[in-house]
């Protein structure tokens, strides 16, 4: 049986801290344990010193445990997850009343109460997306995007439209390989620049050996059709049953043609929005339509998180970002 030490402290602490609820009812008892099943919360058990009203209370939570996952908690490691919580459509009770959601009910600001695992949403230091309202040059950070073209099998999991990538090659940020699994679209832009918000922003999540995500994020303008986009809006899926390949797609012809970035240190942008996410953000902006947003949020309505506090972090302003072929 694991004990409390085996957990990760910080979220050990951020549960003390900031889950009254949970806290009260049972990190009062020493009695309890908790385990950590890939990286997620996923059952707490008591040892044999359980008052009978302590044996109740773990009867409950692992009831509500049950509950959360049945509602899209992640599974396996939640680094490991994509970059929009690691739901799965249509799982069972996969919509209830509680779900997380834009708007409403399950919207943003109650995201933290949804599930244990959600509290950093709240408490985290390091949340996505912020307003790039300063920033300062870079000092010798460097990512190299080696992408390729591959294959996309295209799907819609109820809050974006997202592309799992196939061999689609790599990113190095100072030095560290990040593998590409996916990308996806946020209407309108999840990240604004001096407070002014893009109509579009896409997100290339990579994932490195240890799990850890990185996200090369581009702001798109409204203006022209984006054709580099093309292939993946003609392939849409509109229900979450759906799903569409697109037989080869380059992905670095969505990127502008001045790669210089934005970085800093943030978190997913879903729940349960994971911090250790290090953002490169496209300083300059590609054009999309109105026609291909509004043929996106016909499926999917508007899904962008409100900007966050910055609290102690920097942007850096990184010029020497280069496009180097896969090797
Ligand atoms: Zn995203």
């Amino acid at each position: 049986m694991a004990d409390q030490d085996n957990l990760d402290p910080t979220m050990l602490a951020a549960f003390r801290a900031s889950e009254p609820r949970i806290s009260r009812r049972f990190f009062a008892r020493r009695s309890s344990t908790w385990l950590l099943a890939g990286g997620a919360m996923a059952v707490m058990t008591a040892c044999g010193t359980g008052s009978a009203a302590s044996k109740e209370d773990v009867a409950a939570l692992r009831k509500e445990i049950a509950a959360i996952k049945a509602g899209g908690a992640p599974e396996g490691d939640a680094k490991a997850a994509d970059a929009h919580g690691a739901e799965k459509p249509g799982a069972a009770g996969a919509h209830d009343a509680k779900h997380w959601a834009y708007e409403g009910e399950g919207g943003p600001d109650k995201w933290a109460d949804l599930a244990p695992e959600n509290l950093v949403c709240r408490t985290g230091a390091t949340q996505s997306p912020i307003d790039i309202a300063k920033s300062q040059p870079g000092a010798g950070g460097r990512t190299n995007i080696k992408w390729q073209p591959a294959g996309l099998s295209v799907i819609n999991n109820g809050h974006t439209i997202q592309a799992d990538v196939a061999n689609g090659g790599a990113i190095e940020v100072d030095g560290v390989p990040y593998t590409l699994v996916q990308f996806h679209f946020h209407a309108p832009s999840e990240h604004t620049v001096n407070g002014k918000r893009f109509a579009m922003e896409t997100h290339f999540v990579h994932k490195s050996a240890q799990g850890e995500l990185a996200v090369v994020g581009v702001l798109h303008e409204a203006g022209a059709a984006n054709d580099a986009l093309a292939p993946v809006w003609a392939a849409l899926p509109k229900t979450t049953e759906d799903k569409k390949a697109v037989a080869t797609f380059d992905c670095a012809s969505v990127l502008p043609k001045d790669r210089s970035m934005y970085r800093y240190a943030g978190s997913l942008t879903t729940p349960p929005c994971t911090e250790g996410v290090r953002w490169q953000l496209m300083q300059s902006p590609t054009p999309v339509s109105d026609a291909q947003v509004k043929a996106f949020n016909e499926i999917i309505k508007p899904n962008a998180r409100p900007v966050q506090p910055m609290k102690a972090r920097d942007v850096l302003k990184e010029s020497i970002w280069k496009l180097l072929s896969p090797a």
